[in-house]
């Protein structure tokens, strides 16, 4: 049968949220019913956004992939590389075939919206990627695909606006399924992705299990009922394959820890060299004079030493003593770790040391101190401390080892079993096993196909 895939993320729906019965999410469980449920996907390391998404539609870990992180530093260059709103090209950052790459080359019609790491591909027929900037749209989007949407009336002034804020970012989700909907009609892509973000920004700014979370979950449940029923209308449902995974979990916190801040007191960063500036196609450099920085991933972070020699052996040493004295990390691993975290060695990206937070706390960008008083108590916190209350309620970024980092995934449709469920299965055998029902390969995949089918 000639078949067509939706593949939806919920960002952030945590695989243990589908043992609550009390959660209202009857598309989703109707979509379980009738298909094959992995109660628990594992994912690759970081478990954030940008990598996740990468590692699903590749089928492979970081280490192949090429997308390390939110947020790397370019050794040689010194710049901070943010992926993180879709600040670099597809092409020039993923170094393997995506599955819509594949799809594109077989002759079938490709669609992306809100995906991460898609700005720029070649391979997407029609593309929206996750910008935070208006103007990146106008930058970025096909300006005939851009120009029919505004004719067609849909919102997309607002989309930047919506994104930014997560009290909003119910907007973002809806507009993007209408614009699926409307891809649905008008060009009957064969493989079309969505990306719904509200389950994981709430999450941040409310918490794990918070009734905002419960609201974003059912919101994005509701969504999903209106594009089945549209399926419906159109006369597709009996065709199409659904695809709906979660990019990772949430675990709560209440602590941020600040390396950076740590870095410039010992005097190995020069003061100012903020990794948060936000940028729209610059580039953000380190200064000369800095020797070691850290980078943000969620919950973990990334550790560069800008050295060589005897002067870098010794900054190492001190750097994550000093580190580890803030009481804020659970381990500081070096590159002997990296090939069981999935993580390349000699990529221009690749860190000198991951950083892995305790359960409770976050690494932030941020490089000022904290001001004023602070409830918490230790020598890094309160004035000029690097440990202060968590402006975030819950996060991710954490080693997948955590439970709470687990996803989910549900095949339903035609080539799909009805009524199976699988234990656990990995983010990266999701794009083999879609691959697979499209007649499709991926020879590069780290992942493998699982058998789903029918
Ligand atoms: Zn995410």
């Amino acid at each position: 049968m000639n078949s067509s895939t939706i593949l939806i993320s919920l960002d952030g729906l945590a695989g243990f949220y589908l043992d609550l019965p009390q959660l209202q999410l009857p598309n989703l469980r109707t979509l379980i019913k009738r298909g094959t449920f992995a109660r628990r996907l594992t994912i690759t390391y970081p478990t954030s956004t940008w990598i996740s998404h990468t590692s699903a539609i590749t089928g492979c870990f970081p280490a192949k992939h090429g997308v390390l992180g939110n947020w790397t530093i370019d050794r040689a260059r010194r710049s901070v590389i943010e992926h993180f709103g879709d600040q670099t090209n597809k092409e020039s950052v993923v170094a393997v075939p995506t599955l819509y790459d594949v799809a594109k080359q077989a002759g079938l019609t490709t669609a992306a919206l809100m995906w991460p790491v898609t700005r720029g591909a070649r391979s997407l027929d029609f593309c929206i990627p996750p910008f935070y900037q208006q103007q990146m749209y106008t930058a970025h989007v096909d300006p005939g695909f851009w120009q029919a949407l505004r004719d067609a009336q849909f919102t997309i002034d607002r989309y930047a606006a919506w994104s930014v804020n997560h009290g909003l970012g119910g907007g973002q989700d809806w507009l993007t399924l209408q614009i699926g909907e409307y891809l649905l009609e008008t060009k009957r892509p064969e493989l079309l992705m969505l990306h719904f973000l509200l389950p994981d920004s709430l999450q941040h700014d409310y918490g794990v299990h918070s009734p905002e979370a419960y609201y974003a979950m059912e919101h994005c449940d509701l969504l999903l009922g209106r594009l089945l029923n549209k399926l419906d209308t159109l006369g597709l449902r009996e065709q199409t394959n659904i695809v709906v995974f979660s990019d990772h979990g949430h675990a709560p916190i209440d602590r941020e820890v600040r390396p950076n801040v740590v870095l410039q007191q010992r005097g190995w960063q020069q003061r100012g060299d903020d990794m948060n500036r936000p940028s729209v196609d610059g580039e953000l450099r380190l200064s000369d004079e800095t020797k070691v920085a850290a980078v943000t991933n969620g919950g973990d972070g990334y550790l560069y030493i800008f050295a060589e020699g005897e002067e870098r052996a010794a900054l190492a040493r001190e750097a994550q003593a000093a580190l580890m004295e803030t009481e804020a990390f659970d381990a500081i691993l070096g590159p002997e770790h990296f090939a069981q975290l999935g993580l390349p060695r000699d990529h221009k990206d690749t860190p000198d040391y991951v950083l892995c937070a305790k359960p409770g706390y976050f690494v932030s960008h941020l490089a000022s101190a904290a001001s004023g008083e602070s409830p918490l108590s230790g020598m890094w916190s309160g004035e000029n401390g690097a440990i202060t209350p968590a402006k975030f309620k819950s996060m991710h970024g954490y080693r997948p080892s955590m439970p709470e980092m687990d996803g989910f995934a549900v095949f339903s449709g035609p080539s799909y079993a009805t009524g199976a469920t699988i234990e656990r299965m990995h983010l990266t055998d999701i794009a083999p096993t879609i691959a697979h029902t499209l007649n499709l390969e991926l020879p590069d995949a780290d992942g493998h196909r699982i058998p789903v089918e029918s």
